[in-house]
């Protein structure tokens, strides 16, 4: 059984939203859709599943609703319709309570601004977010000690997050993200804001953590070169639609249309 399984998850932005369904259901444009009604499209009827241990890769332009998607996810959104399981049960029945153990227990994220908090220290961010789930001081110490191992920033706990390289700083809202071990990390743009040098670090970094702790990994990126080093499986995404998922090969070597070909076209 996959992890996690989308079914026909759409989102729509405005007011009284359902009015688009029929029109999606009839094909219409995102484009012709805003024209005609003020709605904007997120996401578009996505149906896909994640097969635990895998590095799931959205990709696509800014723009194309990768964020949205995420976010549906763990329900920091809620959708217009359409489904969300985890391990087979049901997300969207899930109440505040159950929710809120779901995003600390199954689905943690990692954002793109790593957001420190510049005068805590770097044991102290990571140990923040395990204070906030009410887990107790010496245990969340150790957790974080642990994660802070993990991504390689051992003797670096009672440094200034300013003190720190950006590379460093992304490391520890990493370490942040896995601290409490969820079975599925979500990571939006994580490494964006990086400098190509160091970005690559991070790829590689992550690739071996991957390859140590099998984790579940929902990885968003609009960079190409970075979806295909790092994905098992890449779902490329277009106005709100995902226009192909394959593996890295099937996506530079079966283009699903124009548009995908296209998008891998400068790859060499
Ligand atoms: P990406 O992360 O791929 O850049 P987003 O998921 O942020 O894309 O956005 C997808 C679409 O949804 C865009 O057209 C964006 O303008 C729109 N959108 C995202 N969030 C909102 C919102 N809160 N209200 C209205 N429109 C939104
Ligand atoms: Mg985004």
């Amino acid at each position: 059984m996959p992890i996690v399984e989308v079914k026909q998850l759409i989102k729509i932005f405005g007011s009284d939203p359902k009015r688009a369904l029929p029109l999606l259901e009839e094909g219409w444009t995102k484009e012709k859709i805003h024209k005609e009604t003020k709605l904007t499209v997120g996401v578009n009827q996505a149906t896909f599943s994640i097969e635990e241990g895998q590095i799931f890769v959205i990709m696509g332009l800014s723009g194309s609703g990768k964020s949205t998607l995420v976010r549906l996810l763990n329900r920091l959104i809620e959708p217009t319709s359409g489904q969300v399981l985890f391990n087979g049960s049901d997300v969207l029945k899930m109440n505040a309570e159950q929710l809120r153990k779901f995003r600390r227990k199954n689905m943690g994220m990692v954002f793109q601004k790593f957001a420190l908090f510049p005068h805590r220290t770097v044991l102290q961010n990571v140990e923040y977010g395990l204070e906030v789930q009410g887990i107790d001081k010496t245990k969340r110490r150790a957790m974080a000690m642990e994660s802070l191992e993990l991504v390689g920033l051992k003797g670096w706990e009672n440094s200034y997050p300013d003190q720190l390289s950006g590379g460093m700083q992304q490391r520890v809202g990493l370490a942040r993200g896995l601290a409490n071990d969820p079975d599925v990390l979500l990571m939006d743009e994580a490494f964006s804001a990086l400098d190509p040098l160091i970005r690559k670090d991070m790829q590689d970094e992550l690739l071996e953590l991957q390859s140590k702790m099998k984790k579940t990994i929902v990885f968003i990126t609009h960079d190409l070169d970075e979806a295909l080093r790092i994905g098992d499986q890449i779902a490329l995404m277009k106005d709100g639609s995902i226009v192909q998922i394959g593996t890295p090969e099937e996506i530079l070597m079966q283009p699903a249309n124009k548009y995908v070909e296209r998008f891998v076209e400068d790859v060499d």
